[in-house]
């Protein structure tokens, strides 16, 4: 059996060579740059006014005093906007508005709050220096700087840059094609009624919500029983329309567990089967040329735990994302632990801020008990130890991606 360490590197190994498109940049947020962007504009595109005030030449008040002030006739208005041309003459100042472009001559903005005004005459009293109040063009950027690397993940931010220098598209990689399959004989839809002897299917509703999170809508999603037929056929088809196929369930070493011998037979090669793990042990990676396969044990913390740890990175790399885990870090431990001396654990806990900054490992670990995923959002990462935990120490924690926003 491998450890967790090998199962991530061979993961890794098998990481399809990434897809490239054109999306608008309202479709864009969270997808990763495939191309280095480069602005198509200078950035301030214009000299402009960084302030409501009044355009003046700054020469024409270097000796202006209180006992002397300078007097220069209000001529006109600049709005945002306006392409006025012309330009201001001696003893001139001319009304400005925030972000309006300058007129030949006018070189300072003496702010409107600053500003007396007597007679049609704004009186300057102090010297105004040449480029007060002034946003220089290119100042930030020069038409053609590289403004974005490669690799940027695309943010809020990034897409009112991108807007800023007129561009409406974005070249990123791609999104994988999911195909997300439950399998078992006792699984009902929830909102159904239940007959003696089945359970509702929760696995289903969670991972596509966790794509949803990733803003990833599978393109099937499908409850099948342990028939081996019917699995097979979705499987022969899926495996060609998908990027990754996702089962859930029927990986174990059950009399009805088929989805390994049925993966084997359409020609997915078995990259590893069971990771010494709780939960999640019988976990399967495999590749058919370049669509990958992950069958989670359908335990419901199993499929939770193993999508967080093995195929949200998977599909982030796949996207380009550098950083493709969940972030980690070290926390103190707020109650001890006891590892286990064979397998690595991940134990669902929830993150405490504030002057009781730590990690809580919740009730409720075993691979069967589902309540404590309400409050998890993150896995205190356990390796096979004889050695207790103490309350009190460090701990590698890794977040999940809504981790965060519960912390009190
Ligand atoms: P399996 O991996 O198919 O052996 O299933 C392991 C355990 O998880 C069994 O108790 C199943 O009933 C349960 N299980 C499997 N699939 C689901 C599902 N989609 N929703 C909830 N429980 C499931
Ligand atoms: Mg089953």
């Amino acid at each position: 059996m491998i450890t967790f360490e090998q199962a991530l590197k061979l993961i890794e190994a098998n990481n399809p060579p990434p897809g490239e498109e054109m999306v608008l940049i309202s479709a864009a947020l969270g997808l990763v740059c495939s191309e280095d962007v480069r602005s198509p504009l200078d950035l301030p595109l214009y000299d402009n006014s960084a302030m409501d005030g009044f355009l003046l030449r700054s020469k024409e008040t270097l000796a202006a005093t209180a006992e002397n002030p300078v007097l220069l006739s209000i001529q006109g208005v600049i709005k945002a906007g306006d392409d006025k041309g012309g330009s201001l003459g001696r003893r001139e100042a001319c009304r400005i508005m925030t972000g309006a472009t300058l007129i030949k001559g006018g070189d300072a903005v003496l702010e409107k709050e600053k500003a007396v005004i007597q007679n049609g005459c704004v009186v300057i009293t102090t010297p105004v220096p040449r480029g007060k109040n002034v946003r220089v063009r290119a100042e930030e950027i020069k038409k053609l700087d590289r403004v974005l690397p490669k690799g940027s993940v695309v943010n809020p931010g990034t897409i009112g840059f991108v807007a800023t220098m007129g561009m409406n598209t974005l070249k990123v990689y791609k999104k994988p094609a999911i195909t997300l399959i439950a399998t078992g004989n006792e699984l009902t839809a929830p909102g159904s009624p239940l007959r003696a002897g089945k359970i509702y299917d929760s696995n289903t509703a969670m991972i596509q919500a966790a794509l949803e999170e990733m803003r990833i809508r599978p393109i099937l999603v499908r409850r099948l029983k342990d028939a081996p037929k019917t699995i097979q056929k979705v499987l022969r088809f899926e495996l060609k329309e998908s990027d990754m196929v996702i089962l859930m369930g029927g990986v174990s070493v059950g009399d009805y567990d088929f989805v390994k011998g049925l993966l084997e037979e359409e020609g997915v090669k078995t990259i590893f089967w069971k990771v010494s793990q709780k939960p999640g042990k019988p976990l399967y990676f495999g590749r058919k040329n370049n669509h990958l396969v992950f069958g989670l044990p359908g335990n419901p913390a199993s499929v939770f735990t193993c999508f967080y740890e093995y195929v949200y990175p998977a599909i982030r790399r796949f996207m380009g994302y550098k950083r493709p885990y969940l972030s980690s870090s070290l926390l103190e431990l707020k109650q001890s632990l006891k590892p286990d001396p064979e397998k690595f654990l991940f134990v669902k806990s929830k993150i405490q801020n504030g002057e009781t900054q730590g990690v809580m490992p919740l009730k409720h670990q075993q691979s069967h008990m589902i309540s404590s995923l309400c409050e998890a959002d993150s896995f205190v990462v356990v390796p096979n130890s004889d050695a207790l935990l103490r309350e009190g120490e460090k701990v590698l924690v890794h977040s999940l991606p809504f981790a965060w926003e519960g912390v009190l």
